[in-house]
């Protein structure tokens, strides 16, 4: 367990978040907080679409949190919890015991889920009321739910006084994800809410779950995240038909996942592929190397190799993965028009695509005035008013309870 910080930045502002969660716990359930536990949301730098055929991400977490205010309740009925969001605004009972299964309240699923899981490590849960509180964005890409699943486990092992190793209680989470939310996702997200440390990004193999944490201590460099505020639905099941082209592609070079071929090897199978399986694997493979090396690049100090990486990350995205959209290309022109002249190291689309966020790496006193250009012709261009600001690496969940011994 490493020290918490509490003058870092990250731990301020969860900090606030904590001071009004505590007094709408007072107004809503008339109790003084015991337990108080933040958790954040995450950005991936770079390593998109990788996680399924086995390669790297490199996320961080960002300095948006959901916060967990509680207290023992008085008159329970013993086995349930009772669990008020503000940004729902709606108030729900969770079970504590057996039979614990999905209902039919979405939000309530993430924090029934992991209920779930920890009762079923054995785990004695009293019964409790709590308010969620939190600044991530729900729905944008940021990752609300994983924020609120660790948030709710990092508040069990503080209610049962049991502990779990990041590893596990990452797993948990995603487990809670898979079974009671419905969504089958990778490990990417609840590993970055649990385990990132502030000036640090996470290296994480997304096969053999090995983590490292690479220092992002430049105070100059400052990451943006600009919301396109846009979400193209699409019918044709777009995700699942790049899973199967990557399998397809992996079954064809003879490998379990696209991780262990190299670009040699796929040169010298094109004639056996399908053209856009082809195009598919390009991007996999050459995106797992590509985050490597950024990493490597952070080690080494060298901004511009990865603003490089950043940027060829995103036309890897757009033409061979065809994942990208015009308001999204918008965004990483704007950012490379401005350019390293005008602060902009690199920039690139995160997350799945077809809308939500890109990712800026900017000098810190160009950073206004990015934020400003980015917004003025980006409206000027779409119409549509994105969202953006200003972050950098984060620490992961802590435990701000009275008294508690620091990061959780
Ligand atoms: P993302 O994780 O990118 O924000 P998701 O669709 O995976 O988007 O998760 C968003 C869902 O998680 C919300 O619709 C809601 O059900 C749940 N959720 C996240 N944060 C909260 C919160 N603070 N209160 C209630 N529900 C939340
Ligand atoms: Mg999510």
């Amino acid at each position: 367990m490493s020290q918490l910080d509490h003058r870092s930045p990250s731990c301020i502002a969860a900090n606030v978040l904590a001071g009004q969660s505590r007094e709408m716990l007072q107004r809503h359930f008339n109790c003084s907080a015991r337990w108080v536990v933040a958790a954040p949301g995450r950005v991936n730098l770079i390593g998109e679409h990788t996680d399924y055929n086995g390669g790297f991400v490199l996320p961080m977490a960002i300095d948006r949190y959901t916060v967990i205010a509680a207290a023992p309740a008085e008159f329970p009925p013993a086995d349930s919890a009772e669990v008020f969001s503000t940004e729902v605004g709606a108030c729900s009972r969770i079970r504590l015991n057996e039979p614990m299964e999905r209902g039919n309240v979405s939000w309530v699923n993430y924090v029934q889920g992991v209920v779930a899981g920890c009762v079923r490590q054995g785990w004695s849960v009293p019964p409790f009321r709590a308010v969620i509180h939190s600044n991530v964005p729900l729905g944008g890409g940021l990752s609300s739910s994983a924020a609120l699943e660790v948030a709710t486990a990092t508040l069990l092992e503080a209610i049962s006084g049991k502990s779990l190793s990041l590893v596990d209680k990452a797993l948990l989470c995603q487990k809670a994800e898979h079974t009671f939310a419905g969504v089958p996702c990778g490990i990417m997200d609840q590993f970055s809410s649990a385990m990132c440390e502030a000036h640090r990004l996470l290296l994480l193999d997304c096969r053999s779950q090995e983590f490292e944490l690479v220092p992002f201590t430049d105070p100059d460099v400052q990451v943006v995240i600009a919301n396109s505020n846009v979400k193209h639905e699409l019918t044709g099941g777009e995700y699942a038909r790049r899973r199967s082209e990557c399998e397809q592609a992996a079954g064809v070079l003879g490998v379990p996942f696209l991780r262990d071929a190299s670009l040699a090897q796929l040169e010298s199978a094109r004639d056996r592929l399908d053209p856009v399986a082809f195009v598919r694997a390009r991007h996999v493979i050459s995106e797992i190397d590509r985050t490597v090396a950024a990493a490597q690049s952070l080690r080494a100090g060298d901004w511009k190799t990865v603003g490089e990486l950043m940027y060829a990350s995103h036309a890897s995205l757009r033409d061979d993965y065809e994942v990208s959209c015009a308001e999204l290309d918008l965004l990483v022109e704007i950012a490379r028009s401005i350019g390293l002249d005008g602060g902009v190291i690199g920039s690139r689309m995160t997350g799945g695509g077809f809308g939500g966020c890109t990712v800026s790496l900017v000098r810190a006193q160009a950073v206004p005035h990015f934020i400003s250009e980015l917004t003025r012709q980006y409206r000027q261009g779409t119409s549509i008013e994105p969202t953006v600001f200003a972050t950098q690496p984060s620490q992961g969940a802590m435990n701000l309870s009275d008294h508690a011994p620091g990061v959780a």
